[in-house]
């Protein structure tokens, strides 16, 4: 599953070039799909939509850093463990019930992000 960024977050920035799919933003940034991955054209959500891959969309957090589900993968495909909840000092980067998915799932989203 994704992994989710609490409300203890103490805005400390140490995740977020940690991360390999540039999957976590500063609380009130917009966030693209592309931004630092190498997808071009057009991209499918976990929701099944369509977007396209330069598309920027609202903040999911104003107040604390936040992740995109749909980029990350927990790590999977790069590093053993979620490495934002490595280096977080307040332990705030926990597994996101929300999003159920197994490793192949994980896997198939880093190979789509990462053509
Ligand atoms: Fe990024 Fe990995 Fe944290 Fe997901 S678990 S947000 S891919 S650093
Ligand atoms: Fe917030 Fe932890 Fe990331 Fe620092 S490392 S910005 S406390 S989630």
């Amino acid at each position: 599953m994704a992994i989710k960024i609490t409300e203890e977050c103490i805005n400390c920035g140490a995740c977020e070039p940690e991360c390999p799919n540039n999957a976590i933003y500063e609380g009130g940034a917009q966030w693209s799909i592309a931004d630092k991955t190498s997808v071009t054209g057009t991209y499918v959500l976990m929701d099944g939509s369509m977007v396209d891959v330069k598309a920027r969309f609202p903040a999911l957090a104003e107040d604390t850093y936040y992740i995109v589900p749909n980029k990350c993968t927990e790590c999977q495909g790069f590093h053993e463990e979620p490495q934002c909840a490595s280096v977080c000092p307040v332990d705030c980067c926990v597994p996101d019930e929300a999003y159920q998915e197994t490793v192949e799932q994980l896997l198939a989203k880093k190979e789509a992000l990462h053509p």
